[in-house]
């Protein structure tokens, strides 16, 4: 829980990965033969064929690129006004409705953490008991969004420039049996690469762990990894839709917490490999790891650019159900989170 917790509470936005790289690249030391910064910032991190016994690893071994993506969404400045107020543009998809009055962090150097400001985040709308009855059916939209530091304009001017990252602020919390964070989208899915390779003794296949860059704003990092590293296969790890609560019918749902890991058959952005599905599927129920099947009509994930990287790769996402996605509240069943991780490890040490 320790490593999950760190990794929710380090800044990370689109094109401002640092300190999650970092993290990371602490956490996996010595776990891979190689480690190395792609130009884009992705981490790409590489084990070669490790078989059981005293069996000779094959020459060309399956090639197997698993990727997980190190950014959250978030913010960057756009401008300080003569007051020393924040303006910012969201990198990545926020809803408005989740961002009133929220505590943010500002960093202004993305390698000196003592550098962050915090501050607070408003619309710049009239509090409730000034506001006309039209302006409290309003639901401000995310250009309205300001950041107060409750400092004077020019230490403001002085400390914060266009283009430093802004995140939310906000706890992370055991609730139950579940972990509630945010960017468990996909700081959950992040530890479920470092932890099922810590588990993976023995493999055929050459596992390359790729923790890419900038998927919030289009899967960019994986496909420039995905370019240079021509994988076989491509497993995308991410968060799902878990919609399972009240105000959502069932069909809608898309996965449902404590069922285990999720097999997306299809999201917004590809169609997984018809016999990777039909594998992970047969895996799991031979090895009594709980999973299920989901479809997510909407949004993608890295193995959108990975699947058509160079003349193709065969890919698959698999999720971690993640209720109240894209909020600061993200919620994510242990169990799901445990039955993912096993059921990576089990593929990679399948592969032949
Ligand atoms: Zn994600």
């Amino acid at each position: 829980m320790k490593l999950l917790e760190a990794l929710c509470t380090t800044p990370g936005v689109p094109g401002r990965e640092h300190r999650v790289r970092k993290l990371i690249e602490a956490e996996i030391d010595g776990l891979f033969d190689e480690v190395r910064t792609d130009t884009m910032g992705s981490l790409i991190c590489t084990r070669r064929p490790r078989p059981a016994g005293k069996k000779k690893p094959a020459a060309n071994p399956t090639r197997i690129m698993v990727a997980a993506h190190m950014d959250q969404i978030g913010f960057l400045v756009s401008h300080v006004d003569d007051k020393g107020f924040i303006r910012v543009v969201p990198a990545g998809g926020f809803d408005a409705r989740n961002l009133f009055a929220r505590m943010v962090t500002i960093c202004p150097d993305v390698h000196k953490p003592e550098s962050d400001l915090p501050g607070v985040m408003n619309p710049g709308v009239k509090p409730i008991h000034v506001a006309e009855q039209a302006d409290r059916n309003k639901v401000p939209e995310l250009h309205e969004l300001f950041i107060d530091t409750g400092l004077p304009a020019d230490e403001v001017k002085k400390k914060v420039k266009v283009g430093d990252m802004v995140v939310l602020r906000a706890a992370f919390a055991k609730v139950g049996h579940t972990v509630v964070s945010q960017c468990l989208d996909n700081r959950v899915a992040c530890w479920v690469a470092v932890r099922a390779m810590q588990k993976l003794k023995h493999h055929a296949a050459e596992i390359i762990a790729v923790f890419t860059v900038q998927e919030e704003v289009g899967l960019r990092g994986a496909r420039t990894s995905a370019y240079a590293l021509r994988p076989h296969i491509g497993i995308a790890l991410d968060t799902t839709l878990c919609i399972d609560i009240p105000g959502t019918p069932g069909e809608m749902s898309v996965s449902r917490q404590g069922q285990g890991a999720a097999i997306t058959c299809m999201d917004g952005a590809s169609i997984g490999d018809y016999e990777l599905i039909e594998q992970f599927e047969s895996l799991a129920a031979r090895k009594g790891i709980r999973h299920q099947r989901s479809i997510m009509p909407r949004g993608g994930t890295d193995a959108g650019t990975m699947q058509a990287a160079g003349e193709g790769v065969r890919t698959m996402t698999l999720s971690v159900p993640t209720r109240y996605i894209h909020t600061v509240t993200e919620m994510v069943h242990e169990d799901d989170m445990h039955a993912t991780r096993d059921l990576l490890a089990a593929y990679l040490g399948e592969v032949k």
